[in-house]
């Protein structure tokens, strides 16, 4: 099967700085691919020329089978490219239940911020009280989400992004802020997620990357170093010189 993200010798230029340099990866379906390496590495900026924001001066980005690499944001999304809410996007004066309701909405071409289509209503508040119940906020369905804790808005980011039905969902460090009990709640998240999306996580968490990774790819100044499965990464000693510190 062909990958679902297949990314190929992307090269960024920032004047002299080389941010990626000739960075090839894929993901395939129903995998979670994660990105890891140290500050600087280039990480954001390969994420960003996956969404579109920046447009890479060498290389190809195929999603689903169609080269995108030139293709607006928005197109990206609809060919199936998801991304996490940003905590900055959740309505504050909003329940959770509500907060999901408008993204539930949104995917069918609705307003994010007005409930606008009456006729569609039961099917969305079903389908936000279904994903709720399953979900870590369970409880927490009525809460409006400026009474959320950090944790909470980033599972609530999340099930808003699931909501959305993206083939390969981009998570730029789910787990930075959290504390141990809410990192395993994302870990656990993640982890009921992986049969609706493939996923590609960028994520400084170790403990979470070697719960979560199907495979690693290591950045480092621009190139990949290395990629394999958790094992291979963990014993690889360029790795462990480069990124891990020992
Ligand atoms: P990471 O996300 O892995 O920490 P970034 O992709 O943010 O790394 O940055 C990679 C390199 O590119 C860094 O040296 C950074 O300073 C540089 N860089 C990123 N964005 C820009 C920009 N818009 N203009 C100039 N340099 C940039
Ligand atoms: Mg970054």
């Amino acid at each position: 099967m062909s990958p679902v993200l297949d990314i190929a010798g992307l090269v960024k230029t920032f004047g002299g700085l080389t941010a990626t340099d000739h960075v090839s990866l894929t993901v395939d379906t129903g995998e979670i691919h994660a990105l890891i390496g140290p500050n600087g590495a280039g990480k954001s900026t390969l994420i960003n020329q996956i969404c579109g924001e920046i447009i890479p001066n060498a290389g190809q980005i195929h999603l689903a089978g169609r080269d995108v690499t030139r293709l607006p944001p928005a197109g990206r999304v609809a060919l199936g490219l998801g991304r996490t809410f940003q905590i900055t996007s959740l309505l504050d004066d909003m329940t959770v239940r509500e907060n999901l309701g408008l993204a539930i909405q949104a995917r069918e071409g609705g307003n994010f911020r007005i409930f606008d289509r009456a006729a569609k209503r039961n099917e969305v508040w079903d389908e936000a009280d279904s994903v709720l119940a399953g979900s870590a906020l369970s409880a927490r369905a009525g809460v409006k989400v400026a009474d959320l804790a950090h944790g909470e808005k980033k599972q609530l980011e999340l099930l808003m992004a699931l909501s959305q039905r993206p083939r390969v969902l981009l998570l730029d460090e789910p787990m930075a802020g959290l504390g141990h009990v809410e990192s395993q709640q994302m870990i656990e998240a993640l982890n009921a997620a992986r049969g609706e999306c493939a996923m590609l996580l960028v994520e400084h968490d170790m403990e979470a990357v070697f719960a979560l990774a199907d495979r690693i790819s290591v950045l480092v100044y621009g190139r990949i170093i290395a990629a394999g499965t958790a094992e291979e990464i963990r014993a690889n000693p360029a790795v462990r010189e480069a990124y891990l510190g020992e």
